[in-house]
């Protein structure tokens, strides 16, 4: 059975509370133990000086493209971008090609997922084609495995629907996870509806037609009691929403992405359309609402929206231009740099929102699954382990990204803290420090 010692990190445990210098002992799959000086006793020695060592990192948020537009990404390249940025655990949208909206492709997910470097789940879609019409058979997907229902790229925009989709995901135990976008509010609109919309004459997406939403989905969530979750929050008026409805006790949380911490709307001057993402970047005042819902304790996960695009698409009119841009080998960095280094969180709650909180919502935690449970770092859990340079000077290049595209607004950004090794299962499957690998 394959030794690991991880010496000398900073151990960060959110779960347990852990924050200590601490070894870890990995066999097999699992941590076998956590302690003060462990003999290495043959193990293989992963020095962990100076570095966090915290529980395998989770996206709830990522879409990885297969089936049906694997010229963007598959489930094998999402994973390596995934493992390149510290990612043990990903959970991909069911806006493919067909739709995850069926139990065959739900367990279809599952089967490519044997071949990835990294766990992933599939959260299904809680209508027929994402047409927000005709409900799915949610409990059926939650028995092929889907952790979360969603229509994401798209919002259920009948309120009848929404409300049988409520009730059948929470029978089915699962979290509704909603892209909160009203329709008739933004029909073509390409970037947040201010000034710079208008400089450039591009049609505007306000921020009124997420908080919409958002209201009226906490609305029927009195009738139709669910665990609720609002996906890429992007702007200062939903969070008040949120606090208000957590305060009345509503099963509500929410997550925010990395471009929506570190850029507004000026990044779309000049029409680059890798600042093209939905909901779009907005205003200084939105992305700092944000920052301090997160250090105020009303948003508690973080995720990418990773959305892998290729060059041609992006290169078409801003107009035209598909949203998206790709996040998982920036997110820690980009995270980092946003709330961080500005003081509004530490690291062991930045490590607390994107582990064990992901892992909560999407019931891959220890309640749910026992010992295979995710999101957490302790003796006799599995071995999912991420290990994270908090000086590390670097800046974005084209040859860093180890997935299949490259759109994002991030290339030639300079970051102070990255990821360095990825271990799934006790096996260490990406690495920036100079350890063997095994394969
Ligand atoms: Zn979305």
């Amino acid at each position: 059975m394959a030794t690991t010692l991880i010496r000398g990190g900073r151990v960060l445990d959110p779960a347990s509370g852990t924050d200590r210098v601490i070894d870890v002992l990995i066999q097999g799959d699992r941590v076998s133990k956590i302690d003060e000086n462990l003999p290495a006793d043959g193990a293989e020695i992963i020095d962990a000086t100076g570095l966090i060592v915290c529980p395998g990192l989770i996206d709830p948020h990522v879409h990885l493209r297969e089936p049906g537009q694997e010229h963007k990404e598959t489930i094998l390249t999402g994973s390596q971008a995934a493992v390149a940025g510290g990612f043990t655990t990903i959970c991909c949208m069911p806006n493919t090609s067909p739709t995850l909206d069926s139990p065959e492709i739900v367990r279809f997910i599952f089967d490519q997922a044997r071949f990835a470097k990294c766990r992933v789940f599939p959260v299904a879609a809680g209508t027929v084609g994402r047409a927000g019409e005709r409900m799915t058979e949610i409990r059926l997907l939650a028995r092929a495995g889907a952790v979360g229902i969603s229509d994401d790229g798209d919002v259920i925009a009948s309120a009848g629907v929404m409300k049988s989709v409520f009730t059948a995901t929470a029978a089915a135990g699962l979290v509704f996870m909603q892209h909160c976008q009203e329709p008739t509010l933004t029909r073509g609109a390409a970037m947040h509806a201010g000034g710079i919309s208008t400089q450039l004459g591009l049609t505007g997406w306000p921020g009124i037609a997420e908080e919409i939403i958002i209201e009226r989905d906490v609305r029927l969530l009195s009738v139709a009691p669910c665990r609720y979750h609002v996906q890429h929050l992007s702007c200062a008026g939903s969070i008040e929403i949120i606090r208000i409805a957590q305060v009345n006790g509503l099963p509500v949380t929410a997550e925010a992405s990395p471009h929506h911490l570190l850029l507004t709307d000026e990044a779309c001057l000049g029409y680059d359309t890798s600042a093209k993402m939905n909901p779009p970047l907005r205003e200084q005042s939105d992305m700092q609402a944000i920052r301090k819902g997160i250090a105020d304790g009303i948003i508690t996960i973080l995720a990418t929206d990773h959305a892998p695009h290729t060059p041609d698409e992006k290169s078409l009119p801003f107009a035209d231009a598909p949203f998206g841009i790709i996040g998982l080998e920036t997110a820690v960095a980009g995270y980092a740099q946003a709330l961080v280094e500005t003081g509004h969180i530490d690291w062991p709650k930045m490590v607390e929102l994107m582990t064990i909180n992901p892992a909560r919502l999407c019931n891959l935690d220890q309640a749910n699954l026992g010992e295979d449970g995710l999101g957490e770092l302790r003796e006799g859990g599995l071995a999912d382990i991420t290990l994270i340079d908090p000086a590390h000077e670097w800046a974005v290049t084209e040859a860093d990204l180890e997935g299949q595209s490259r759109n994002t607004p991030f290339l030639g950004r300079q970051f102070a803290a990255r990821s360095v090794l990825t271990m799934v299962g006790g096996e260490v499957r990406h690495s920036r420090l100079s350890v063997s690998t095994a394969s």
